[in-house]
């Protein structure tokens, strides 16, 4: 009679018996054995960080070449600031005559310009836990919106909730203009959103244990806290700090006076004042100097000008075009794009001043009822000329594709 190798039973005392090549395995014994190997496997990964695959600052910037277009100024100041994180994690703890402070990072740049898309592109290439929170939505804590703590929840949820992993992890910031001091003097109105935003995001930024409630919110009051220490979270801050090159502006025409003057000015490019932008430019905007304080890597990222949109287009390894291709490819078809196709895309997209997001909203526009028809009708190959783009164009509501 058939019976489980493992407990025994007899098949009819069972709901499911396997037979192997000498012997025999039952349902609750396969349930108890993956349980077993759950437990096992939960063990092993257990985060360790000599297993993150630390490369040289060079090989990061290589990495991210893949992923992002241009940008070099910021990759190069991201690839540092990373690899010294890192180090600063594995330094050995008897190692106490020199401390690495730690780099946490600020990206200047227009929307749309890769601030968000190098973060995640760093997280990707480090395989830790990574998230990405918006500052608008932070308040003090008692006002509406969210708590400051609410990033760490954010933090813990990537992180499967295995804190040693979360306490070395990336938070990336984004909108941190946003919290800048609405006015000079703070005394006018509580100011919930913004100095009192910054003054929170300080005890994170400089690493302190923070109790994290596990499900966010201020829904769950009898939840358990969670401890976590903020001391190796690497935070990346981005904002687009609308008008700081006039202050940077400001700033560069005051300090250059007298004789040396018009020397110096002569060597200032006024049409992108961003790559001269100092860590005052930030206070002028309104960020307390404590959080300037804690944010050492300051960088910016240039506007895309045209070359770099075509580039966008199909160059990183997932690019948009790429996607298409293998969309179609899955259904056997050939999607070509014709050039003059790609650059008119391009020309849309800088004409309705969408960048590089727009992108995405106008090839999805001309495509959707390729995407829709391709999958059951017979042909292999399919090109996209610029009349057919031109024509899927013309005919959308141009309005829609604007609010995107
Ligand atoms: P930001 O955070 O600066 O507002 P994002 O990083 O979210 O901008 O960029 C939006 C989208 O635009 C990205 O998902 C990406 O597809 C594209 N993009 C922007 N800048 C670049 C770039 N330099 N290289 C490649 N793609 C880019």
């Amino acid at each position: 009679m058939d019976k489980c190798s493992f407990c025994g039973r007899e098949r009819k005392d069972t709901n499911l018996l396997i037979a192997g090549v000498s012997g025999h395995i039952c349902d609750s014994c396969i349930e108890q054995a993956h349980s077993i190997l759950d437990e096992e496997f939960k063990k092993k990964s257990n985060f360790n960080v000599s297993d993150i695959n630390l490369l040289k600052p060079t090989e990061i910037k290589e990495f991210l070449d893949q992923y992002v277009i241009g940008q070099n100024e910021a990759k190069k100041y991201l690839s540092v600031a990373v690899y010294n994180h890192y180090k600063r994690l594995t330094q050995k703890s008897n190692d106490e005559d020199v401390e690495i402070e730690k780099s946490n990072i600020i990206l200047v740049g227009e929307t749309g310009t890769g601030k968000t898309l190098l973060a995640r592109t760093i997280a990707r290439m480090l395989h830790i836990p990574f998230t990405i929170v918006d500052a608008t939505v932070l308040t003090e804590a008692g006002y509406v919106g969210e708590d400051i703590e609410s990033i760490l929840t954010r933090l813990l949820q990537a992180a499967d909730y295995n804190v040693e992993a979360a306490e070395k992890g990336i938070v990336f910031i984004d909108e941190i203009d946003k919290i800048a001091r609405k006015s000079d003097n703070p005394s006018i109105t509580r100011d919930v959103s913004g100095e009192g935003v910054q003054q929170g995001l300080l005890k994170l930024l400089e690493g302190s244990i923070v109790n994290v409630p596990p499900q966010g919110g201020r829904k769950h009051p009898d939840q358990k806290m969670i401890p976590v220490n903020t001391k190796n979270i690497l935070f990346i801050c981005g904002g687009a700090f609308d008008g700081i090159d006039r202050k940077i502006g400001q700033r560069l025409n005051t300090k250059v006076v007298g004789y040396m003057a018009s020397k110096a000015n002569d060597k200032i490019d006024h049409k992108n004042l961003l790559q001269y932008i100092a860590p005052q430019d930030l206070k002028s905007f309104g960020l307390i100097p404590e959080i300037i304080g804690r944010l050492p890597v300051l960088t910016y990222l240039q506007p895309l000008d045209r070359t770099i949109l075509r580039q966008i287009l199909t160059e990183p390894k997932n690019s948009i075009i790429k996607q298409y291709e293998k969309l179609f490819e899955m259904d056997n078809i050939k999607l070509v794009f014709e050039e003059d196709a790609l650059e008119f895309i391009v020309d849309k997209a800088i004409e309705f001043k969408l960048g590089a997001r727009g992108l995405r909203s106008i090839c999805e526009t001309i495509m959707i009822d390729k995407m829709f028809h391709s999958p059951t009708q017979k042909d292999k190959e399919l090109v996209i000329t610029l009349n057919y783009a031109k024509d899927k164009l013309e005919h959308t509501n141009m309005a829609r594709l604007k609010a995107s």
